[in-house]
């Protein structure tokens, strides 16, 4: 399909220090198609960054017929413009969409108006340390009927948000509080699927987590209340005795793109690392021997978040005493190397725009 392009007349100004709030910036352009079911997905474009027009009776705001990704644009040291497996991110969006009941899209012609989106906004690509450009693609129901059915017709758009640094001040291991009382996800619901109400609905829990000190939320499966699943938009691994150790995706985690990264840097590097289910109390029985070694979140945002402190009713773990455990280090040196290509990509991950 041809790409249509209107570009805007009025510039805005972009950030001139590492310092970005996270998501509240946005660039001059932004990517739109629509989808119609004799049309299927159609009209390509990118147009200035303006607020939508929608039906105050469109589907995406009674039931919530909605998906998301979020990539990452980096800059590297001789000024190319990187991108991260982000094929995986197109092909998590179908799998996301095919949970919500909306019609998938083709996937490497997407990724090709991505392109051509950042051509456009390559200058907005920050290139201070520990910066990037965050990359939000997302599908809404846009049919105005209240009907409990899905919508027959659909917008995807792409913005981008230059980001500051996650950790400002360095990498700090953070505090996290075992939910036991709110669910996120059970098997046969939208846990594996990166859709809105997964992530308002675990707010109340995020909020109690805060008041009492913590960073954020451990989720455990929602009917045992005792397999661990993830921290709110991180995967989980925990260094057990020498042994890596991640919950199997069971139809309720989201399967992230760093933790498939990390299984294969792991693996390759021959450290010992099994999916499995593992159990909060069995967490809590390898603390008690000192065998609890390191324990990281992994997404996106982060890449690797360690953790120090993990609290389960009442009883507190501290991590390798707060600190950063070697592995979690040596993780996050070698994706954040590849992805900023200042360390040599051998598995073929990144994509010059
Ligand atoms: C996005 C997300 C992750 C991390 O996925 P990445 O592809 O590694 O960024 C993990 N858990 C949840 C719930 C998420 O939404």
């Amino acid at each position: 399909m041809s790409l249509n392009i209107v570009e805007t007349d009025h510039k805005k100004a972009k950030p001139e220090s590492e310092a970005i709030p996270f998501g509240r910036t946005f660039t001059d352009h932004m990517f739109v198609m629509d989808y119609q079911v004799d049309k299927g997905w159609h009209e390509p474009r990118i147009v200035p960054y303006e607020p939508l027009t929608l039906d105050p009776a469109a589907m995406i705001f009674h039931y919530g017929q909605t998906v998301f990704e979020g990539l990452k644009a980096y800059r590297t040291d001789d000024n190319r413009v990187l991108l991260f497996r982000p094929e995986k991110n197109f092909e998590r969006l179908n799998q996301s969409s095919d949970r919500l009941s909306i019609p998938p899209i083709d996937e490497e012609e997407v990724l090709g108006y991505l392109t051509r989106l950042l051509e456009l906004e390559k200058d907005w690509v920050p290139s201070f340390e520990g910066t990037s450009l965050y990359i939000r693609p997302f599908i809404i129901a846009t049919e105005p009927s209240l009907a409990v059915a899905p919508s027959q017709t659909y917008k995807l758009l792409i913005i981008l948000s230059p980001v500051g640094p996650y950790f400002s001040g360095g990498m700090k291991p953070v505090i996290i509080n075992v939910e036991d009382k709110f669910t996120r996800a059970v098997k046969g619901g939208t846990g594996m699927a990166k859709t809105a109400g997964n992530y308002s609905s675990g707010y109340q829990a995020q909020a109690k987590a805060a008041e009492e000190g913590n960073n954020d939320v451990l989720w455990l499966d929602g009917v045992e209340k005792r397999y661990i699943e993830e921290v709110g938009s991180m995967n989980i691994f925990f260094k057990i005795d020498g042994e890596v150790v991640t919950p199997a995706l069971s139809g309720s985690i989201l399967q992230g793109i760093t933790r498939t990264s990390i299984l294969e840097l792991l693996r390759e590097w021959g450290v010992p690392v099994t999916e499995r289910r593992i159990a909060i109390d069995e967490l809590y029985h390898a603390y008690e021997e000192g065998k609890l070694e390191e324990a990281f979140g992994t997404g996106t945002a982060a890449v690797i978040s360690p953790v120090g402190e993990l609290n389960w009713l009442g009883k507190k773990m501290v991590i390798n005493n707060h600190e950063i455990g070697s592995l979690s280090k040596e993780l996050y040196d070698t994706i954040t190397g590849i992805q900023r290509g200042r360390k040599e990509d051998a598995y073929g991950w990144t994509i010059e725009v």
